[in-house]
């Protein structure tokens, strides 16, 4: 290659021509020094001095005519656009790699300079010398950057990305001009790089849209049996006014709605009590089959009701978990209410107790509830634990279900470190386990 020749990845604009002079002022030591040797040689050992200032010359045009490697002129700081090819200094690594979110260092031309721990963890394979759009490719990302470039000013940007699943992301991109770059003193024009920082929104608009879903549903929830009462309000005020046998009748499906309105406050206050709890390990030691038993007891009357007879197998011995009793009996309460409620034709319903490990070793306290009702279809089975989400509507409706317990017992479970599992045939019937850890694990 030749100093006529600019390097191939850098732009035409950066390449400076070299003149012989330049050349002649890189050499001039080398050059000093053979003439200070010929000089020696004339005067000590009678070299003619025709000969020696021939050798001058020849040694002259040979330094400032030899082609060399590409020769650039050192990179002054009042030329910005040299400074966008230069490299982020120690000082900006080590503040870009104190940031928790992932960071990137881009030049004007948008190659990657440096990528600090999190982006190199979170966009796996990114190397400095890559351009920004091998990890970033979002269409608005790279459009703000090169806006960024052009007027250097700082922008926010958001945008989704639809694969593998659906994502939301946020990056601040933000101008960075090094001290002496022309456009320091007043931070305009193309700046030396670019400062990328990205922020993962997924799990926070999940968790934002998780709760617009909550209240738009508890809403429509509430609003059904409040349209029922004023419906009757105003019959009775209206045209039942003089009917004792319709105002009675009309007032007991009143009060059906009412306490429909109640169970439904009541599991919405119950579920953000235990939410605003979740992230404490209750530490009491409670005995899962005293509560099971205590459950059991309580729900006799709704078996006796309902014509179902239930089969216990619970040790007699305290089984020990760290739990909060309340919430546990909550949970058996919910699991043992609905394998009655649901699994009424299959007039059985088996509750067990037991010790066992799971795979990984741990031993665990199981509480096992077996009806031989309908079972569930497996579309279902997965999304039973989310809030208001029934798998017979009707059905739940007309057992005065709110659609909010297995939402309860999974938030309490989560608490408690345990887990539900749900095995389910149609036709056949369901099994919902709860696998606490046995206090002491
Ligand atoms: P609900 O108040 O409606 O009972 P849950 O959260 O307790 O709400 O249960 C959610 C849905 O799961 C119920 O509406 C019902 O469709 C289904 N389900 C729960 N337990 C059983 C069961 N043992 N057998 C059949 N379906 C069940």
């Amino acid at each position: 290659m030749t100093d006529r020749e600019p390097k191939a990845d850098l732009p035409a604009g950066d390449y400076q021509p070299v003149t012989p002079l330049m050349r002649l002022r890189d050499g001039r030591w080398p050059l000093v020094a053979s003439a200070v040797l010929l000089i020696l040689a004339i005067l000590v050992y009678g070299v003619p001095l025709a000969v020696g200032g021939a050798a001058i010359a020849v040694l002259t045009i040979v330094t400032a005519y030899m082609p060399r490697q590409t020769r650039l002129k050192p990179v002054s700081v009042r030329n910005p656009r040299q400074l966008r090819r230069m490299w982020p200094g120690t000082g900006m690594k080590v503040t870009v790699d104190a940031l928790a979110s992932p960071c990137f260092v881009a030049d004007g031309r948008g190659i990657t300079r440096y990528v600090n721990k999190a982006a190199a963890k979170y966009y796996g394979g990114v190397r400095p010398g890559d351009p920004l759009s091998f990890s970033l490719r979002a269409p608005s990302l790279l459009e703000a950057f090169d806006r960024v470039c052009s007027t250097g000013s700082a922008e926010r940007i958001t945008w989704t990305d639809k694969v593998p699943t659906e994502a939301w992301f946020e990056a601040h991109l933000a101008p960075i001009y090094m001290p002496g770059s022309a456009g320091a003193q007043d931070r305009s024009g193309p700046p030396d790089f670019v400062l990328v920082v990205v922020a993962d929104l997924t799990e926070q608009r999940r968790l934002e849209r998780m709760r617009t879903d909550f209240v738009a549903n508890a809403s429509h929830e509430l609003r059904t049996p409040l349209a029922s009462l004023t419906g009757f309000i105003e019959t009775l005020q209206g045209p039942a006014k003089e009917d004792p046998e319709a105002r009675d009748r009309f007032l007991g499906i009143m009060a059906q709605q009412a306490g429909r309105m109640r169970r439904l406050i009541d599991d919405i206050l119950s579920l953000s009590r235990i939410e605003l709890k979740a992230h404490v390990r209750p530490e009491a030691l409670v005995d899962l089959s005293e509560i099971v038993r205590h459950t059991n007891d309580a729900l006799a009357p709704l078996a006796r009701e309902l014509d179902v007879t239930v089969e216990t197998l619970i040790p007699e011995g305290p089984a020990t978990v760290r739990g909060d009793r309340d919430e546990l009996i909550q949970v058996a309460e919910n699991l043992i209410e609905n394998a009655l409620k649901y699994g009424v034709d299959g007039e059985k319903v088996a509750i067990e107790v037991a010790l066992e490990f799971d795979t990984g070793g741990t031993q665990n306290w199981v509480m096992r509830v077996r009806d031989y009702g309908p079972g569930i279809a497996p579309e279902h089975v997965p999304r039973l634990t989310e809030r208001f989400y029934r798998a017979d509507v009707a059905s739940s409706r007309a057992t005065k279900g709110t659609g909010l317990g297995l939402a309860i017992v999974k938030h309490i479970l989560t608490r408690h470190q345990a887990r539900l599992e749900i095995d389910s045939t149609e036709g056949e019937g369901s099994t919902f386990t709860v696998k606490i850890p046995a206090a002491g694990e």
